[in-house]
Order: C-alpha cells, then structure tokens, then sequence
C-alpha cells in the first residue's frame, strides 16, 4: 500500500552555529561523554541541547552549558522530535544502545523518523559522530532542501472546504 509524501520541498539553511542535540542511552554514556570530551573545543562554539540526564552529564563533564529537556524515558526523545518538526534543531548526536531494549522504544522510533523525515543529519556512534562533527559543513552555513510543510496541507485541502 502506498502512502501519501510530500509533493514538494522548500530550502533550509542549516545555521553556522548549530543547534546540536545529545543523547546517550545508559549503556552508551561513558561512551558520549569520552566523545565529548574529545570534541569540547568544537562543541563550545554551538548551542547544545540534550535530554535530561545527558544534558547535566555533559555539561559538568565540559563546563559548557547543555540546555537539559526532560529525561528520555520522561518524554525527551519526543521534545527533541518537536524541535526538529520546528527547525528548531540541526545536528542530532544519539548514542542509542543496540544492546538495550528501552521503555520508550517508541520514542525512539518516533524521533529517528522524524529526523529521516527533515532531513536532520544524524550521528549513531562514537565513528559517524567524529564524521558529522568534522565535516566543514558543522562550522558553516549548509544548504538543504526539507518538505514543504504548507504544499503538504494545501494539496489536502480541496476548494469545497472553503464553503
Ligand atoms: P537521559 O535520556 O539523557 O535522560 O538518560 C536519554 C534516553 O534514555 O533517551
């Protein structure tokens, strides 16, 4: 069966200074922190986010300021999905732990889609983070194309309604 998509996109630019998100699940926060610490120069220069635990860990491991949401089983994960629907975000760094299941799996679930969906670059582990960290694009402007949200509605909204 096929679904609707997207009839059309519109450009983004992805800020010089980026919105970066942190997540780490349990088993994978000594991990994200060794990560971090290895990067805290570059990490300094953007604006970090995370969900809760994260968020206070990397902030006293870095002395930087991380901007803590809720803990992820508290409803994060889908806090940091609305700041994507938002472009409220640009990089998202999630630790996710392959090995664990977690009680908000769906959660999870939910914020990898909507990553795909608006094309939010994504680091899994601690190798495609030292990737997407690196790239020349996280110190620049970056040009994107995302879903046009308003062609979406429009293309849904026959001219009966209007009566
Ligand atoms: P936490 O949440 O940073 O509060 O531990 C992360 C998660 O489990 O999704």
């Amino acid at each position: 069966m096929s679904h609707p998509r997207p009839s059309r996109n519109v450009q983004r630019t992805l800020p010089a200074r980026k919105r970066i998100a942190l997540i780490a699940h349990d088993g994978k926060k000594a991990e994200l922190l060794e990560w971090a610490q290895r990067w805290h120069e570059t990490l300094s220069r953007h604006e970090l986010i995370g969900t809760g635990t994260t968020a206070s860990r990397v902030s006293k491991a870095l002395g930087l300021p991380v901007r803590g949401l809720m803990s992820g089983p508290l409803g994060g994960d889908q806090q940091i999905g609305a700041l994507i629907t938002e472009q409220g975000l640009d990089l998202l760094i999630f630790f996710w732990d392959p090995f664990s299941p977690q009680p908000h799996d769906p959660d999870v679930k939910a914020l990898l889609r909507l990553a795909a969906l608006w094309n939010i670059p994504v680091a899994s582990n601690a190798a495609s983070a030292d990737f997407l960290i690196s790239s020349p694009w996280t110190n620049q402007d970056y040009e994107m194309t995302i879903p046009d949200a308003g062609a979406w509605v429009s293309d849904r909204v026959s001219p009966q309604d209007a009566t």
